[in-house]
């Protein structure tokens, strides 16, 4: 794998081209960017590059990562930018840490929260500020706001029991408290990305309004339609549930019991996840890289993949990684190969609408 950042005018010919909506590949071609752009007008004397036998499409976008995770880890946030991006993924959307961090790199475009909102005594205080009232949350949202925050990430739930099955825990936020810190964050301009399992915290979101429903697991099919209704994105997450399934030192940490549990709560949600596609739910393709035995980048394809199993179609799935995931995060002009929007590009082996594996090894990657 290989990144280049584009010189001012480029001229790339590619053998195939995906980008980012339809659902067939096209080409051969030649696609050209001026100053960081796609443009449809060749420069005055552009530099070429001959990727005629590659795919090119756009740059990913994991709509769900911890950069500061894991806590544990010696790498460096560098590294997990550097991992990132090699994976093919140019932009991601932070979901919270510890510690209040404003992300950034000049490489990977970065969409903070700065850090979660959470209740005190309820799940989520090691990703988030933990408030006990709504004024609290009040001051800390318009605090958030003018450090910078580019979305506001409320944790309304907490995981799922990995012993009893379809257990969700107690609910921290009334609905009153809800609907006003996301009337609020929507007030100061940022989206609000909830955290919520079980189908009363996912409900009590949608009523107040948020932009996006993290996780979802245990939500009722009935649920589903209501996000359409209400042009609320879903972010299954998929990927930290399956590695305690797949990865052999996690998965050795489990009985038998919590095994059986935990791939039951997983089917069922890749069986949401087939469903609510179907009812054309904007799908967001999210890793929660930086949890328990998620690398960062790597890991989205594995996301791709069981969005497949789900019954996604190629582009589908493909757009819940690149165009729907820009929407999601809130990148502008991101995601979609066309005139005009940023020159993030991918170049990959084949067709990545039939064979999502091939993009588990990206050819190059093009920064603008
Ligand atoms: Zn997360």
């Amino acid at each position: 794998m290989q990144i280049i950042t584009l010189s001012e005018e480029t001229a790339i010919h590619y053998g195939a081209l995906w980008n980012g909506v339809d659902t067939e590949i096209a080409g051969p071609g030649t696609l050209f960017t001026t100053a960081g752009l796609i443009s449809d007008q060749p420069g005055y004397q552009p530099n070429s590059l001959n990727f005629s036998h590659l795919t090119l499409m756009p740059a990913m976008t994991d709509c769900h990562v911890h950069l500061a995770m894991p806590y544990e880890s010696s790498d460096s946030f560098a590294e997990r930018v550097n991992t990132t991006l090699m994976a093919g993924v140019a932009a991601v959307r932070e979901a919270g840490s510890r510690n209040e961090t404003f992300f950034s790199d000049p490489r990977l475009l970065i969409a903070n929260c700065c850090r979660a909102i959470s209740k005190k005594g309820y799940y989520g205080s090691n990703l988030s500020k933990a408030v006990s009232s709504l004024p609290e949350a009040l001051t800390e949202i318009n605090r958030l706001a003018s450090h910078g925050a580019q979305h506001l990430k409320l944790i309304t739930s907490d995981v799922f029991s990995f012993s009893q099955y379809g257990e969700t825990g107690p609910l921290p936020f009334t609905q009153t408290e809800l609907t006003a810190m996301t009337e609020l964050a929507k007030k100061l301009g940022l989206a609000v990305m909830a955290h919520a399992s079980g189908d009363e915290a996912v409900r009590r979101c949608i009523a107040a309004g948020v932009n996006s429903i993290e996780h979802g697991y245990f939500m009722q099919e009935e649920t589903l339609p209501e996000l359409v209704k209400h042009d609320i994105a879903w972010v299954p997450t998929l990927t930290p549930v399956a590695v305690h399934l797949s990865n052999p030192h996690l998965s050795s940490l489990l009985s038998p019991s919590e095994k059986n549990t935990i791939s039951r709560s997983l089917e069922r949600q890749i069986e949401m996840v087939g469903l609510g596609g179907a009812l054309g739910i904007r799908i967001g393709a999210g890793t929660d890289a930086g949890a328990k035995g998620v690398p960062h980048g790597s890991s989205l394809v594995g996301e791709i993949k069981l969005f497949r199993q789900a019954g996604l179609t190629g582009s589908h799935a493909l757009k819940a990684a690149t165009s729907d995931a820009a929407k999601i995060c809130g990148f502008k002009n991101l995601g979609v190969i066309q005139p005009g929007n940023r020159a993030l590009l991918l170049a990959v082996r084949g067709n990545p609408l039939m064979q999502p594996e091939i993009l588990a090894q990206p050819e190059v990657l093009l920064l603008a």
